[in-house]
């Protein structure tokens, strides 16, 4: 275009089709190539001897292309492309933000439920959900030390890293001119905040810290009930409510509040509109909205008095509050005058039915709050392997996820992108089958007797999951994962007090308590270890972690956790002296007691196998990379969809990768 000499031409679109390839846009770069090609048919400018180099980089590029665009074809973007199909294309008609495969059923015993309608695969998207209401968790503070010293006290926590709103993580936050505790990604969250909630709730801040994250969820929750359909809310809140009982002592107004069933009221009240499940509206369906929230099961017969004081302690301290606060600081956020004329009579002169539903909200959130999650890349710059962890970002509401019942091995797995709920089948789940999901105590992270006493305090059920039934006839004490072996021998050793060999020919026994003991020891020696890590002395660390490789093998079985978590780390520490080798023969073994106790197809081999392919990459193994890249991505994709950071990463190590000229006999792990 601007007089760019026409003997130099080739040599431009030649720089063009080599940064298309590695942009990956392949098509355009084979369009790019021909063109040159055929201006060159045309008009031949180039000496012979140029013309042959150029044919040359040109022949080589194209064979990049194609080995790009099989490699795409058949692995990625074949499976991309399926997960793609699976996104909620179909969405279903009778619940908001669930897929077509999956149905709403109810019976007495098990409440509401979801099946499967058709056959699905694993990895199907089943459930997409954003929030209802979501309140970042305060205060956690992360393992992250931004390398200054601890002259001031640099912890960061979670409110520090992440949007108050949106929960996307945000490095240079905007914070609330008023509080200042709440802090943005932007300006237009911190616009919205302000809108939905944050003009009330700014001014509570101190309080809402001390009162708990469940109390700020239950305050939220009908803060943004303001924004709903305002002649619904207001039949629920005013209406329904409070047309009960009004002239009767409010102590006994509140409890039948609180106990009776919201969705049975249209029959009692001898309507003829009859909703069949509750939460859902008169046309059947089940949505996102306050209407569902409202329906989530209180389980007030279930609490103790004492929560049940604590709750109704907090939400009228929290009441006393915005009493103070003049009765038009609730209407400030609303921006329509139809919607202010809505709820006017809710809002000002009773101020004690807001108080009602948030007490309800905060009773429903023992059993229907759910954490929301991020993985977070925990190593420090030096670290070439991240290494990740969980963490509770914050608690929020999701009327179609508290839909899933619970099994301790359920058929499901959930993830998180800022505040979106996402689950997918983790297995396959036939037609008619529950889709199933876990509430937290998980077969591979606690053992029976754990689990029953965890869900029964905190859900108030027992559970009867295949994982329960099995465990309780099970006479084997222990999982592998948490086993002795004999000293002499190495076979397990199995019983209560006193532990003797499983080995008929050998006679060895040991106490208990010895092992015990023994074993914590051990977990002192590797804390010792850990901390040498990170602080960069390697080779003292790893003096340190084989002699605990030493002490395990000596009494621990070779699946043990622990066993695992020592090569895990000897892994780490060999990938930060570049040894390569080591790093991958220790994160292998690592690898086999992560498939023992968590099964080949969880997320926990997925982000394991996502450190192999780190270290093989980094090592310049190509083929061992390109296969675990492969089994990474495999595993991930089932779990968290294309849309997952550490897949993208797979996919850029891969054409990292391919880029590179096989080295013959070049160094392999
Ligand atoms: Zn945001
Ligand atoms: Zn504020
Ligand atoms: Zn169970
Ligand atoms: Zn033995």
């Amino acid at each position: 275009m601007h007089g760019y000499p026409e003997r130099l031409q080739p040599k431009m679109m030649l720089r063009k089709a080599e940064c298309l390839v590695l942009l990956g846009r392949l098509q355009e770069a084979s369009q790019t190539i021909s063109d040159l090609e055929s201006s060159f048919a045309a008009k031949p400018t180039l000496a012979a001897s140029q013309f042959q180099i150029l044919q040359r980089t040109l022949c080589r590029l194209k064979m990049k292309i194609q080995k790009k665009e099989n490699l795409t074809e058949t692995v990625s973007a074949a499976l991309t492309k399926a997960f793609e199909d699976m996104d909620l294309r179909e969405e279903n008609k009778q619940i908001s933000s669930a897929s077509a495969s999956v149905s709403l059923c109810t019976d007495p015993f098990k409440g509401r439920y979801l099946i499967a309608t058709k056959d699905i695969l694993p990895g199907e998207l089943l459930v997409k959900e954003d929030a209802f209401v979501s309140v970042l968790n305060p205060a956690e503070v992360l393992p992250l030390h931004l390398g200054l010293e601890s002259k001031w006290d640099t912890r960061v926590t979670n409110g520090d890293l992440y949007c108050h709103r949106c929960l996307k993580r945000s490095l240079a936050p905007v914070p609330c001119d008023g509080c200042s505790y709440a802090k943005y990604c932007s300006q237009e969250c911190m616009q919205q905040a302000w809108d939905l909630y944050h003009n009330i709730e700014c001014s509570l801040g101190a309080l809402l810290l001390t009162l708990g994250v469940f109390c700020h969820v239950a305050l939220r929750s009908t803060l943004l009930a303001r924004f709903e359909d305002a002649g619904e809310v207001t039949r629920k809140l005013c209406g329904d409510i409070s047309n009960k009982d009004t002239r009767l002592p409010e102590s006994k107004n509140l409890v039948q509040t609180l106990s009776y069933d919201l969705g049975g009221e249209s029959e009692k009240n001898g309507k003829t509109v009859e909703t069949p499940i509750p939460g859902c509206d008169i046309n059947g369906k089940y949505e996102n909205n306050y209407y569902a929230v409202c329906n989530l099961l209180p389980h007030t017969e279930n609490h103790s008095a004492e929560y049940k004081f604590l709750c109704a302690l907090s939400i009228s301290a929290l009441c006393r509050q915005l009493e103070a606060a003049s009765p038009q600081a609730l209407m400030t956020g609303l921006t329509s005058s139809k919607l202010k004329a809505a709820m006017a009579p809710v809002l000002c002169p009773e101020s004690s039915i807001w108080g009602v539903a948030m007490l309800r909200h905060m009773l429903q959130l023992q059993c229907n709050a759910q954490a929301i999650t991020a993985i977070q890349q925990t190593g420090s710059k030096e670290n070439i392997i991240t290494d990740s962890r969980q963490v509770r970002l914050a608690t929020g509401i999701f009327p179609v996820v508290s839909l899933l019942n619970h099994s301790c091995s359920p058929n499901t797995s959930m993830s998180f992108v800022s505040t979106v709920a996402t689950v997918r089948a983790s297995q396959h789940i036939g037609k008619g089958q529950e889709i199933l999901h876990c509430y937290g105590p998980h077969e591979s992270r606690m053992g029976v007797a754990e689990r029953q006493q965890k869900l029964r305090s905190q859900y108030f059920f027992d559970c009867t999951c295949p994982a329960c039934q099995h465990g309780k006839h099970r006479t084997t004490a222990e999982p592998r994962w948490e086993a002795f072996c004999c000293c002499s021998c190495r076979a397990l050793i199995q019983g209560d007090e006193v532990l003797s060999c499983g080995n008929a020919s050998c006679t060895e026994s040991v106490s208990r308590d010895h092992l015990v003991s023994r074993l914590q020891d051990l977990q002192q020696q590797v804390g010792i270890a850990r901390k040498l890590l990170r602080n960069g002395k390697l080779e003292r660390a790893i003096q340190q972690l084989l002699g605990c490789q030493h002490d395990a093998e000596s009494f621990l079985s070779a699946e043990h956790s622990v066993v695992g978590e020592i090569e895990d780390d000897l892994a780490q520490a060999y990938a930060a002296l570049g040894d390569w080798q080591k790093s991958a023969a220790h994160l292998q073994k690592s690898l086999r007691v992560v498939e023992v106790r968590h099964g080949p197809s969880s997320v926990e081999m997925g982000h394991e196998l996502f450190k192999l392919a780190q270290i093989f990459f980094n090592g310049f193994a190509v083929p061992e990379a390109l296969n675990t890249i492969r089994k990474a991505e495999k595993v991930l994709l089932v779990h968290y969809g294309p849309g997952n950071d550490e897949i993208q990463e797979l996919q850029k190590m891969k054409s990292c990768l391919l880029d590179l000229p096989p080295i013959p006999g070049g160094p392999s792990l």
